[in-house]
């Protein structure tokens, strides 16, 4: 028998729902971008102060971790959520919009934000767990590059505030609200950049033999790059290269002489993305050779896939389901052609990244759109499941009392 025969259900969560939709229409209209969560982090770490937690500011630059332990469990579970907003101009019109130009919570960070401290309130006051929970509200996971995750691993984020498994949510448009979406394995894309620098020689648009143009080299690559995923790849593993940028030239009748190609490419498997890492750097600078050209390459790789493990991904779609119902959670769901710094985490501790439904249909916003929002109907979902998650996992035969 369970010391504790009370796990936390939805419907404890409801008469927080005000309180969770105050604060997060709060760090709606306030904004902050990558490392600059002054605000938000001082609102976050004076909450769980209150409710109790112990709390560490300044972690990883403007990172925050609550610790709360209770009984004499030796487990710890991590949460994550993250804090940081969008270079976006906020276009929704709503009551709540930002307050700071050109800055926007376009990604539902706001809403990660505000339904792990629905959590935190929920678990300082019940308490029906045996052992320590870590709260990880980090900063800049919209970076791309040294980004909140990486800062606070580098800050000993597991060394001073350990965690046997550590679990985050990020929303998903285009879903129903509430549907929790779990997949074991690699979920999500490793993100990589590659900015490539072409250089011809330049000259007069009538006299192109006296010219290296490198405007016809990078149209060459343009369109060779686009044989690594369908010629070199197994069809059966997904890949993305996409030309974002192309830029060359001034006017009609000079040969420019630069070009610039800059390109995101989107793997989920390690020894993918290293083969088509090398398959654009060999075509890439082959190609410019066979013009007469050169060419300069920095690859820039960013974050890694997300890799949820086996057990804890199979635990916490259990615990969703509990809650939830089974028709509301899909336990393995497509791949995700998107990135997450929360990747970095889970290369140092299991666990799982899951996505809940924002809406489908009008509500179904993407995110990074400038009409997006968060849906508040989430807020007491995912706090009950953060708060269930941690009753659960830290109600072990070593934490019962
Ligand atoms: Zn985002
Ligand atoms: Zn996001």
């Amino acid at each position: 028998m369970s010391a504790f025969p009370h796990y936390c259900e939805v419907s404890d969560l409801v008469p927080a729902a005000d309180t969770l939709r105050a604060i997060r229409h709060h760090i709606h209209q306030h904004p902050e971008l990558a490392y600059q969560e002054i605000e938000t982090a001082a609102l976050v770490a004076r909450l769980l102060g209150e409710w109790g937690f112990s709390v560490t500011t300044g972690v990883g630059g403007t990172g925050v971790v609550g610790t709360l332990s209770v009984g004499v469990g030796r487990r710890s579970i991590g949460l994550r959520a993250d804090m940081d907003a969008l270079p976006i101009t906020e276009a929704t019109g709503l009551p709540y919009a930002s307050r700071n130009p050109g800055k926007m919570h376009a990604c539902g960070h706001d809403g990660h934000t505000a339904m792990l401290l629905g959590a935190a309130q929920y678990l300082a006051r019940t308490r029906n767990f045996s052992g320590t929970l870590q709260l990880y509200f980090q900063p800049a996971e919209e970076s791309g590059f040294n980004s909140g995750a990486q800062a606070m691993i580098k800050d000993g984020l597991f060394e001073r505030f350990p965690c046997d498994a550590v679990f985050a949510v990020h929303n998903h448009p285009g879903v129903a609200p509430g549907v929790m979406l779990f997949r074991e394995g690699v979920f999500m894309s490793a993100g990589d950049k590659v900015y490539i620098d072409i250089k011809g020689v330049g000259g007069h648009g009538a006299r192109p033999h006296q010219a290296v143009d490198p405007v016809v080299v990078a149209a060459s690559i343009v369109m060779a790059l686009q044989t690594i995923v369908s010629r070199n790849l197994d069809p059966a593993s997904p890949a993305v290269i996409t030309v974002g940028v192309l830029k060359a030239g001034t006017a009609t009748n000079v040969i420019p002489d630069t070009a610039r190609l800059e390109l995101g490419v989107r793997t989920f498997d390690a020894a993918i993305r290293k083969q088509v890492r090398q398959r654009i750097i060999d075509l890439v600078y082959a190609q410019a050779q066979s013009y007469g050209a050169t060419a300069e390459i920095d690859y820039v790789e960013g974050y890694p896939m997300v890799v949820n493990s086996p057990a804890e991904t199979d635990f916490a779609t259990k615990v969703a389901q509990e809650l939830l119902g089974e028709g509301q959670v899909v336990p393995r769901t497509d791949l995700i052609m998107g990135s997450e710094d929360f990747a970095y985490m889970l290369q140092q501790r299991p666990g799982c990244m899951l996505r809940i439904g924002n809406g489908e249909g009008e509500d179904g916003c993407m995110v990074h759109n400038p009409g997006y929002d968060f849906n508040d109907h989430n807020l007491p979902i995912g706090a009950a499941f953060w708060s269930r998650l941690v009753e659960r996992f830290l109600d072990s035969p070593t934490g019962a009392v």
